[in-house]
């Protein structure tokens, strides 16, 4: 209902409100440490987003290293290091230089990317809600559900501080699981993962393709060798050079190594952020 006399009045306050609405959202953004208009940058940014791939040609599952899709929260800003953050950073590599044989937390933190990206400790207490979400994508098939299901299973054995909890409710999800026909690049998944400045991850969408890049069906196998892959990145991981790990760029393992879980729960023990 419209009340002409009031219409007056209301405006200010309509005003106000959504003035106020907007700075929220550019506090809210800060906070998160995210730029207003994420870039996505392929290469520059090795870890932890990323992407599987199929060669055309390729029996089992594969993916090329070609372009990684992590979309990211800016890194720490370049205000002063204090003293006590100093000090923890040159802890920080010298536990990764003690602790990281065998597993390849050095190679993916290789190319310069000098921050730590993992979910928060808090989220040990509360699991990661992952939702799958079931869509009418030429070429989808329910049991690719069940290939994500399963390589959820996997990252859950690994006895890490965060599990995953499986679902289809996408508002409060962590994780948001969807399927496309193809993807570009020549990749056949892909995760974009939000973190904060302290290298704290927020948030995860994880994309993947019906068919290989050379536009066959994905068979089981495959979809279970990327979707272990894309959740790897999904938890913080970036790229191993080893080809039996889940976490290769042509991965087409459909376990995971003891690498890739030694890998990952080093990561949960060091603190997340920049060490540089
Ligand atoms: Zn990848």
């Amino acid at each position: 209902m419209t009340k002409p006399g009031k219409a007056g009045p209301l405006l200010p306050i309509v005003t106000a409100l959504l003035l106020g609405a907007v700075i929220m959202d550019v506090v809210r953004r800060a906070a998160l440490g995210r730029a207003p208009a994420a870039a996505s940058a392929p290469e520059a940014t090795p870890a932890p987003g990323s992407s599987a791939l199929l060669p055309s040609g390729v029996p089992g599952v594969s993916a090329s290293g070609g372009g990684d899709g992590a979309r990211s929260g800016k890194a720490t800003a370049g205000g002063p290091v204090s003293a006590t953050d100093s000090a923890r950073r040159v802890e920080v590599r010298e536990r990764i230089r003690l602790e990281s044989a065998g597993t390849y937390l050095v190679d993916m933190l290789a190319g310069g990317d000098s921050m730590l990206r993992r979910w928060p400790d808090e989220r040990a207490r509360t699991p990661l809600k992952v939702a799958v979400v079931r869509q009418p994508v030429e070429g989808f098939r329910e049991d690719f559900v069940a290939n994500v299901v399963w390589a959820v299973g996997r990252w859950n054995g690994a006895q890490l501080p965060v599990q995953m909890d499986i679902g289809s409710d996408t508002t409060r999800a962590d994780v948001v699981v969807t399927w496309v026909a193809r993807l570009d690049s020549n990749r056949t998944g892909r995760a974009d993962v939000t973190w904060d400045s302290g290298g704290n991850i927020r948030r995860v969408g994880v994309n993947l393709a019906t068919h290989t890049p050379d536009g066959r069906l994905v068979v089981g196998s495959q979809m279970v060798a990327v979707a272990l892959h894309e959740l790897g990145h999904a938890l913080g991981l970036g790229h191993s050079r080893e080809r039996a790990d889940a976490l290769y760029p042509e991965t087409a393992a459909t376990e995971l190594t003891e690498r890739d879980r030694r890998t990952a729960r080093l990561l949960y023990t060091l603190p997340p952020g920049s060490f540089r």
